[in-house]
């Protein structure tokens, strides 16, 4: 098998020695003589994984007391629903910052519970930044504010995460958690989907509050309650065994290669290697992103022309070079460096990105 480099925006590029660890234990689980797929989720083994994972996510990120994690299904797009019906009592209104398709989307879930705000949008300048706090207009006492913090389509993110004293925030951190330590106290709730940053799809990470937790109406089905999940660590039904066993891998290697802050230097790196081929190249990469609102995990660029941009996208894929396509709907190109991305991948395209403006520009 010859060497591909993973810039895939999701499901996207798993820990190489995870991969390994899994294939070597995948049939034969701790010599129990069964994969971990076959086995009870309330087994021993698989209990202690799910526990295993919560404590490494609060170590990770230091998340202060008072808070659980809980493993869920649905992806984002349920958290999308699950936080209003929740969390928007009819009278409240609940605060969106829009900066990209996701927090649209999240927004209109919103709408078809209780009453919405939309605080800022970057919407009129192709969501090509983040909001400048001066741009935010709040509702009155909002019940909480949603944010984005990475906007996976457009290659934007919030380098400084935005508060506003003491409103509830609400984060949608699919594609950047974990990647880089931050404040966890002024969230109420911050959700992922897994399949980015932490683990294969199939499970969805949520860390909310214990205060929160005991706000949940009773009028909403057991599946969609936070406080069912919790009472029950979330094992109130089957689970996605595999995936929080996959995802409990992966957090087992972030902290061995030493943690949040650790990986986000990585990716500083590793973001800063691709950008600079952007920028050195006199206008012949063009970043979709504002310098300022840059993601470091999804590095958004166009060439000249769509023909130029095909022929990047196919000469890559000859060598090697794997999800280079942009989202369908912005187009361009996109590469993706989440956590599992090594450096000499970065290297790799950035090399590839010189030569190929060398010979085409
Ligand atoms: C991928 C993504 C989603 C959608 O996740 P699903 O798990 O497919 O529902 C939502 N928000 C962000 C920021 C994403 O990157």
């Amino acid at each position: 098998m010859s060497q591909v480099y993973n810039f895939n925006a999701g499901p996207a590029i798993l820990p190489r020695p995870v991969l390994e660890h899994i294939r070597h234990e995948l049939l034969d689980y701790e010599g129990r003589g069964l994969s971990i797929m076959e086995m009870s989720h309330r087994s021993k083994e698989f209990m202690a994984l799910v526990a295993e994972a919560e404590a490494l996510i609060k170590e990770l990120l230091a998340v202060p007391s008072g808070y659980r994690v809980l493993f869920l299904q649905g992806g984002a797009s349920t958290q999308f629903a699950m936080v209003p019906m929740n969390f928007l009592p009819s009278e409240r209104t609940a605060d969106y910052l829009l900066t990209g398709v996701w927090s649209e989307k999240a927004l209109e879930e919103a709408k078809t519970f209780g009453k919405t705000h939309i605080a800022g949008s970057t919407k009129e300048d192709q969501y090509r930044r983040v909001l400048r706090p001066e741009e935010v207009q709040l509702s009155d006492n909002p019940a909480y504010v949603h944010l984005t913090s990475n906007n996976t389509i457009y290659g934007t993110q919030w380098r400084a995460l935005p508060t506003f004293g003491e409103h509830p925030l609400v984060a949608d951190m699919s594609s950047d958690i974990l990647s880089r330590p931050f404040d966890v106290a002024p969230y109420a709730l911050i959700y992922a989907g897994a399949q980015k940053n932490l683990g294969p799809a199939g499970v969805t990470i949520v860390i909310i509050r214990e205060e929160w937790i005991a706000r949940v109406p009773k009028t909403v089905p057991s599946m969609l309650r936070y406080d069912i999940h919790a009472k029950n660590d979330s094992l109130y039904n089957t689970p996605p065994v595999f995936p929080i066993y996959a995802t409990c891998l992966v957090l087992r290697w972030l902290q061995e290669l030493g943690g949040a802050e650790e990986i986000a230097l990585r990716n500083e790196t590793k973001a800063a290697t691709i950008y600079n081929v952007i920028d050195e190249s006199d206008g012949f990469y063009r970043g979709h992103a504002e310098r300022d609102s840059r993601s470091l995990m999804n590095i958004t660029f166009r060439l000249p022309t769509e023909q130029l941009e095909k022929a990047f996208a196919s000469q890559a894929k000859a060598q090697g070079f794997v999800g280079l396509e942009g989202h369908r709907s912005v187009g361009g190109l996109r590469a993706s460096t989440y956590n599992a991305m090594p450096l000499e991948g970065c290297v790799a395209l950035a090399d590839f990105m010189r030569e190929f403006q060398r010979t085409q520009g």
